[in-house]
């Protein structure tokens, strides 16, 4: 756990481990030109018989004076189970077939606040910077919390492979970042804590409905940044990036947005911890 201070206050903010995704390489490094439109670099990914190195999946726990915030749920032991699968069989040949996931029984994120002391009966919002298996999976545990997505994302779930049936019921608390919130520079904005601290904006480019969290601290602008790039060092225009963009040239413009706009958090990052460490004032535990 990192702290950092805004407006003199300290907020907490810890990456959490919540097991490894394994994709297929034209998925990790798109291997056809940029311009290739989307479902044909699909079509790339799903004929790629190589996978890449395992990554790993981070969700992130603020703790804020406004009170308990996480940044995406990660993946469900139940991704593995077929007998999750059985509503939707044929679905779940072809996700697991390019994508891997690797979480242990009583080692995803719940579990880990848990053992760290947070209820996730307490936390007040989980944003989802997208809706792929790999942020969703542990949606259910937190049932007081309002889950912050996008219309966007909702509207486009069928095409990105949302799964809604697999997190959400007529109970989950479903809110939208690009209907209730308001405009910036960035994207619509909505304001999650009451000294504007932390905010949750709607950035289209890996998926139609992704978001980028922002909490600006006495030290430094912290991006959490999902999927938009797999590692910080990727938000370089020059580097290599995802071939599973939706829209590749809101990508690159988000990344070069971004790239030096602070400290960068993406979900699939291996530096995460180190880079996390040497930008705030304190560890603590
Ligand atoms: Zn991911």
């Amino acid at each position: 756990m990192q702290t950092f201070t805004v407006n003199g206050r300290a907020v907490r903010v810890r990456a959490v481990h919540c097991g490894t995704v394994t994709i297929k390489r034209c998925h990790a490094t798109c291997c056809l030109p940029e311009r290739t439109p989307s479902a044909l670099r699909l079509l790339a990914i799903l004929a790629d018989r190589r996978f890449a190195p395992p990554m790993p999946i981070w969700s992130y726990v603020i703790e804020h004076p406004d009170g308990l915030f996480v940044v995406d749920a990660g993946a469900s032991p139940s991704y593995n189970d077929p007998h999750s699968w059985r509503p939707d069989p044929r679905t779940g040949t072809v996700i697991r077939s390019f994508i891997k996931l690797t979480v242990q029984e009583g080692a995803a994120l719940p579990e880990r606040m848990a053992d760290a002391g947070l209820d996730p009966e307490n936390v007040r919002a989980l944003v989802l910077t997208h809706q792929h298996v790999d942020h969703t999976g542990t949606v259910p545990s937190f049932p007081r919390a309002d889950i912050w997505t996008t219309r966007a994302e909702d509207l486009a779930a069928g095409r990105i492979g949302a799964l809604h049936w697999r997190w959400r019921d007529g109970s989950t608390r479903i809110r939208h970042v690009d209907v209730e919130g308001t405009a910036t520079d960035l994207g619509t904005a909505v304001m999650l804590t009451d000294d504007g601290s932390l905010s949750a904006i709607h950035t289209p480019g890996h998926t139609p409905g992704s978001v980028t969290v922002r909490l600006t601290t006495d030290q430094t602008d912290i991006w959490f940044t999902g999927d938009t790039s797999f590692t910080a060092d990727g938000m370089d225009p020059a580097a290599p990036t995802a071939g599973i963009h939706t829209d590749m040239r809101r990508v690159r413009a988000l990344q070069s947005r971004l790239r030096d706009a602070g400290l960068i958090l993406p979900s699939h990052d291996p530096t995460v911890p180190a880079r996390l460490g040497s930008a705030s004032v304190g560890v603590s535990q």
